[in-house]
Order: structure tokens, then C-alpha cells, then sequence
């Protein structure tokens, strides 16, 4: 049966949560990266706003000349864990659009939407309900790509930046493809494509209609000669990406008070437990990650008969698991928590197909009401602490 397959690419995104999170930034050129130190600075420009791209700056340019190009910009380090939490905000929502997600970058997803474009009426609508979703929930734009063939989803993705919905029909794929520069096809870098130019090709039109037997490139022609005729058999490839799930923190300063580390883990098992229920994971072996104030890491793990993914459960075990932990009297540096041993048979769209099984009844409607009213709409009572005490996290 014929896919379609979707390619989300959050625009400028590091730029764009400064200029979210700093209206100063906004309308000027900002770049996220290393420090300049007035042209000088080794490093390079992790991602910049579209007004310092008008200056030729653009990612993985070296910071220094970066400041040459555009010296009143505002230069700023990058604050990962702010973008991590904006990401799973995103990830989370995409949920609700397939349950068949992988995520290839922190703002980067394809989805499998065949089965779901039907809630929404046509390809077209859902990617436009997916971007004001998106829009709504973190006031940030991103870009959609859909196609019948993965890597074309992705080469649209990318045509109408920002903003932009670019739409590949199923028997457009060749004629889409055609006017392109060959450097836009995957697997095409430095070391193919003088080999191609050679060959007198420029876009990937002349290569889909460049007899294949002449290529003589071996696998790697072959393999191009098919994308640039829209042959590609892969898939969303959800399955073999997570092997294990984990959550872990780094303190600010070093723990030894027993209650508050529990109240930690709780924490932590009531994320792993939502990421994996979202995910439609189970798992089998539960592990704690314990690192002491020298640095000494330690890790304690057990496996049970069935899967699960309830934080109960998680909980119960994570806290038998670190009770008989003996730290010396050392002090806590970081804890972390996670489950491998994955199975996925329990992977469906739960917004459309009612409650699963695998949820508890609790669980089920703490993950509702987030899903409705937003992420700090309700927790558990002894998480309250956690919530809003965020000091101990560091990145
Ligand atoms: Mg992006």
C-alpha cells in the first residue's frame, strides 16, 4: 500500500526560542553558538535567526567568521535543556498526528501519516493543523514536507522555509524532484558530486534520466540513480531506534537527604513512564543510575516477568533498588532512572482509539488532562515539590 510519509524541521529553532523567551532578540540577527570574542573566538555558529542569515551567516560557519560577516549581532550561548524541553513539547504533540514517529534531530521528526490523514480530510489539512498546533502551543513556526517517499518529504520540508507546507502528490515525485540540485539528494557530499558534475550532471532530473548502466559508481550509483527516479523503500523506523528509555539530573549541588532524593525518582519515573506510555513502550528492565560526589558512577538494575510502563510500578522497583544502595555517606551528584528491554507490540494511537490497555486508570487521566490544559495542569501530590524546584536540574 502507498505511504505518505511526513518531515517536520522546526525553523531556525535554537534562534527561534531566544527570540521567543527574549523579546529584545527579536527582528535581529541572533547567533547561537560559540563565544566570538570579537572575531577571534574558535568555535563555530550552532543555528542564527533569518535576519543574521541575510548577512551570509549560516550553522557550522566558524563563530569568527561569523563576527567579521554580521559584528552587531547578538551572539549567544546555546541553552540545551531549554531547547530539549521546547522539543519534547513538539515531539509530544506530533503524537497526536501518527503514532509511527522518528525523531532524527532535536528538531527534526518524520512521520508515517498513511492511516491518519483521514481524521483530518487530506494530506494538506493535517499538515496545516499540525503547523498552527505548533504555532498555538509553543509560538514557534516550523516547516512541513509531505510526500509518498521519505527523503522527498524531507527535500520539501526545506523548499519554502520558514514556514512552509510543501505538498509532493503521489506521480508527482519525478517531475518534483527534476529541477533539483543534485546536491539536495542524500548521500550526495563533497566526494560524489564532482564525480557527477564530471558526468555533465547538474540536478537530479539529469541523473534519473542518465542511462543506469553508464553510472559506474558501484552500490552508491545505483542507490542515487534510485532516489533521483523516487525509488525508496524506506520506512519510519521507529522500532529500531529506542533500546532503552532513561531520565536523569545533575544537581546543582551535591544531595544526601534521603526524602528529597526520593521525591527526585519519583519525578523522574513519572517522566520515563509518560515518555514510554506516549511512545507506546513497555519495558522489562528497570535501571537506576546513581553518581556520587567523586564522580564514582554506579548502576543497579532488575528485570521483571512482564513489560510495564506504569510509574507505579517503575517507582516501586527504582525505590527497593536505591534503599539497599549504600553511598558511605557520600553525597549524591546525579540519579537517573530508565528502561530497556523494550517492547513495542503495545504501540497504538491512543487518541484515536480509545484508552489502551496497557494505562492505568490514574496514569490515563493525569496524561489527559496534560494533553488538554498544558503541562503543569495537574501532578501528583508529593511531585509538587519537584515541579517547582527546579534548582537541582541542571544541563
Ligand atoms: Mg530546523
Amino acid at each position: 500500500m502507498a505511504k505518505t510519509f511526513l518531515h517536520l524541521d522546526m525553523d531556525a529553532f535554537f534562534a527561534a526560542v531566544e527570540q521567543l523567551d527574549f523579546p529584545k532578540f527579536r527582528g535581529k540577527p541572533v547567533i547561537v553558538g560559540a563565544d566570538p570574542k570579537e572575531g577571534r573566538g574558535r568555535g563555530v555558529v550552532s543555528t542564527c535567526s533569518y535576519e543574521a542569515r541575510v548577512y551570509g551567516v549560516h550553522s557550522a560557519m566558524p563563530i569568527s567568521r561569523a563576527y567579521k560577516l554580521c559584528p552587531h549581532g547578538i551572539y549567544v550561548y546555546p541553552r540545551g535543556r531549554r531547547y530539549k524541553q521546547v522539543s519534547d513539547q513538539i515531539m509530544e504533540l506530533l503524537s497526536g498526528f501518527s503514532a509511527d514517529i522518528e525523531q532524527i534531530s532535536i528538531d527534526e521528526a518524520f512521520l508515517d501519516i498513511t492511516s491518519t490523514i483521514k481524521f483530518f480530510g487530506s494530506s494538506v489539512e493535517l499538515g496545516k493543523t499540525l503547523k498552527q498546533k505548533i504555532v498555538q502551543e509553543t509560538r514557534l513556526t516550523a516547516s512541513v514536507g509531505i510526500a509518498p517517499v521519505k527523503f522527498v518529504a524531507k527535500i520539501a520540508s526545506d523548499l519554502q522555509k520558514p514556514d512552509g507546507l510543501v505538498v509532493v502528490s503521489e506521480g508527482s515525485v519525478k517531475a518534483f524532484l527534476a529541477p533539483l540540485d543534485l546536491s539536495r539528494l542524500w548521500g550526495v557530499g563533497p566526494k560524489t558530486l564532482p564525480e557527477l558534475h564530471k558526468l555533465g550532471l547538474k540536478t537530479i532530473g539529469d541523473l534519473a534520466r542518465y542511462p543506469q548502466h553508464k553510472l559506474k559508481m558501484g552500490k552508491v550509483g545505483l542507490h542515487l540513480w534510485n532516489l533521483a527516479n523516487g525509488i525508496d523503500h524506506r520506512s519510519v523506523e521507529y522500532e529500531t531506534r529506542a533500546k532503552s528509555i532513561s531520565k536523569e539530573v545533575t544537581f546543582d549541588s551535591d544531595k544526601k537527604n534521603p526524602e528529597e532524593l526520593k521525591n527526585i525518582l519519583l519525578y523522574l519515573c513519572n517522566e520515563l513512564s509518560r515518555e514510554m506510555r506516549r511512545k507506546g513502550y513497555k519495558g522489562r528492565t528497570i535501571h537506576l543510575k546513581i553518581r556520587l560526589q567523586d564522580f564514582s558512577t554506579f548502576t543497579r538494575s532488575r528485570t521483571l516477568e512482564v513489560g510495564t510502563n506504569k510509574t507505579d510500578v517503575i517507582f516501586q522497583n527504582i525505590l527497593d533498588l536505591f534503599t539497599n544502595f549504600d553511598p558511605a555517606g557520600s553525597s549524591f551528584r546525579l540519579l537517573g532512572v530508565g528502561l530497556s528491554q523494550l517492547d513495542i507490540k503495545c504501540r497504538q494511537l491512543d487518541l484515536f482509539d480509545g484508552l489502551p490497555e496497557n494505562k492505568s486508570k490514574i496514569d490515563d487521566v493525569l496524561d489527559r488532562v496534560r494533553e488538554k490544559f498544558g503541562e503543569n495542569a495537574i501532578t501528583r501530590a508529593s511531585l509538587l515539590y519537584a515541579k517547582h524546584d527546579s534548582q537541582w536540574i541542571r544541563d
